[in-house]
């Protein structure tokens, strides 16, 4: 059997679509065998089960299976063993016993006819094939994505039926502490956001045109860092279960430079939203460290990492349709490119702007130092909370052109975390670290717990870092690797409740035994 007679065998059989290439795909075929793509390895053969083969590595498999002893001439339209004019059959001398003889005459009666089953040989080709394997990693992924995630239950809205602002709020008060006027805001523009985006469609879809194009609505946060700028953006891609992408404005340069071009933004997203590029069109990218984009004042070098990327992004932002490479990270020939248009997508810039308060102050002192209100210029001094009084000007003294603020129109601040807001964040959000500790060390059978004033030794300490609620974790990690390892030296060990005072390293954690914490809870009525 050669590779013509199988073309003529898929034609007649047509099992399945499939068994014809769909010529309108984008992309070339790749052999499932030696993986050459269409264009070296010539025309591909489909079969059913979706796959594709090149000519050779069909021929190849059949001469293979010629070989093998029993399958050769197998051809689904040939008799292999004919009883009539068997040469084999009358050759071999019949055993005289009975039942050997009946079942030999019985099996010398049937012709034996061996058909091709084209579903085997879909199967022989998986098992060589590595793209299945590639689609089951995917959905192990997947799973893994949704349990360690920031939300367990899954995707909590619909973007093509977006909730009203306070719903969104309510959900994101689930997991971020404080931050009230920024998530109020952040809501609003979301909100805001995907209706333009429903609208967009809708014009699309229908002859509805009213000319009222509502403008897009890409976000700036401002904010200390480990205020939880990333985190909410984090939060509200998983509630509106769109795809994300997180860069840093740092490694962004200008094209033809070394460093991530800016395009590369688009192709990160596109890689979240699993190549999905309908997806990606209404996905989120969230550009950290934004404020080290702006303008350095030399006049010698040419500003490839500030000003050129501010102005490379303003198309971006406003809405372009830019080449991506799928499945890669750089343009080469080797890849396929597709479109991808970012007039839905929704941008997030954030950065902790460190020299924006004193700007903002500067300004509000001079106002202030005309006419009769000059004698409360020293106030801002003294006034902790001057950022959400920023301006565009500001941004712009800060080194932002104005055509880059300008495609930012809702500016978010964010404030600096008190050490109520980071003890809150130790025990509130679902899945606060402690928590995730007190989950830990319940699989040992251990209660732990935290008095109240460990938990502000731990917020007083992260506050001296100055690196926000970041350092939470880094603290806690510090002395639960301790217990964590000398708690499960004792099974009789029942509870560990830690204290001001071992944080201090003056005393030791409180311990308490199974067999007292039992009949405590006897005497006091709880019963397992
Ligand atoms: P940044 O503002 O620098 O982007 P992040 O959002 O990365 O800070 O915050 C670091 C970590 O601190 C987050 O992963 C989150 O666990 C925690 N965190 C920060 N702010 C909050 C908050 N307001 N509520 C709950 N957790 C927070």
């Amino acid at each position: 059997m050669n590779t013509d007679d199988f073309k003529e065998v898929t034609n007649t059989t047509g099992t399945g679509s499939d068994s014809s290439k769909d010529d309108s795909s984008d992309y070339e075929d790749i052999c499932y065998v030696c993986r050459r793509p269409e264009h070296v390895a010539g025309k591909m053969i489909h079969i059913p089960g979706g796959i594709c083969i090149c000519e050779d590595c069909l021929q190849k498999t059949f001469d293979a299976m010629n070989s093998i002893p029993g399958f050769s001439g197998t051809t689904p339209w040939q008799p292999q063993n004919n009883s009539s004019n068997d040469s084999t059959a009358t050759s071999q001398p019949e055993k005289p016993d009975g039942d050997d003889k009946e079942e030999k005459n019985k099996s010398s009666k049937i012709p034996q006819f061996s058909m091709l089953d084209l579903n085997d040989i879909a199967g022989l080709f998986q098992g060589a094939s590595p793209v299945p394997e590639n689609q089951k990693l995917k959905k192990r992924h997947e799973k893994r994505k949704h349990k360690k995630g920031l939300l367990t239950e899954g995707p909590v809205f619909d973007i093509k039926n977006i909730p009203p602002p306070h719903r969104i709020k309510a959900a994101l008060d689930d997991y971020v502490v404080g931050q009230e006027k920024a998530k109020k805001v952040m809501s609003v523009a979301v909100y805001n956001h995907y209706k333009r985006v429903i609208d967009s469609d809708n014009l699309l879809d229908s002859d509805n045109d009213d000319d009222i194009e509502i403008e897009k609505s890409n976000i700036l946060m401002i904010g200390p860092t480990g205020s939880g700028k990333t985190y909410l953006v984090k939060t509200l891609a998983k509630l509106l279960d769109v795809p994300l992408a997180i860069t840093d404005a740092t490694t962004l340069t200008e094209a033809g430079y070394i460093g991530d071009d800016i395009e590369s933004v688009v192709s990160k997203l596109l890689a979240a939203a699993d190549n999905d590029v309908e997806k990606a069109e209404h996905g989120i990218i969230f550009i950290d460290e934004i404020d080290k984009l702006a303008k350095k004042n030399s006049a010698t070098n040419r500003d490839i990492n500030g000003e050129s990327v501010q102005q490379g992004m303003l198309k971006l932002l406003e809405g372009a349709e830019i080449e991506v490479p799928v499945g890669a990270s750089s343009k080469n020939a080797m890849v396929p490119m597709t479109i991808v248009d970012t007039t839905n997508i929704l941008f997030i810039c954030g950065g902790a702007f460190p020299r924006l308060t004193d700007i903002i102050r500067e300004r509000l002192k001079k106002t202030s130092s005309i006419g009769f209100v000059a004698d409360i210029g020293d106030e801002y001094d003294k006034d902790e909370d001057v950022l959400p009084k920023v301006t565009p000007e500001d941004l712009k003294k800060f080194g932002f052109i104005p055509e880059f603020i300008g495609r930012l129109p809702v500016v978010v601040t964010l404030e600096e975390l008190s050490k109520e807001m980071l003890v809150k964040i130790l025990t509130d959000p679902k899945n606060a670290i402690i928590k995730q500790y007190q989950k830990l060390l319940a699989l040992d059978e251990v209660d732990l717990e935290f008095d109240q004033d460990a938990l502000e030794y731990i917020a007083e300490k992260a506050q001296e870092k100055k690196l926000g609620a970041r350092a939470l974790r880094s603290i806690i990690e510090e002395f639960m690797i301790d217990i964590m390892y000398e708690i499960p030296k004792d099974p009789e060990i029942g509870k560990v409740t830690i204290t001001r005072d071992y944080l201090e390293k003056k005393g030791s954690p409180k311990i308490e035994m199974r067999k007292d914490i039992v009949p405590r809870l006897e005497s006091s009525g709880v019963t397992a």
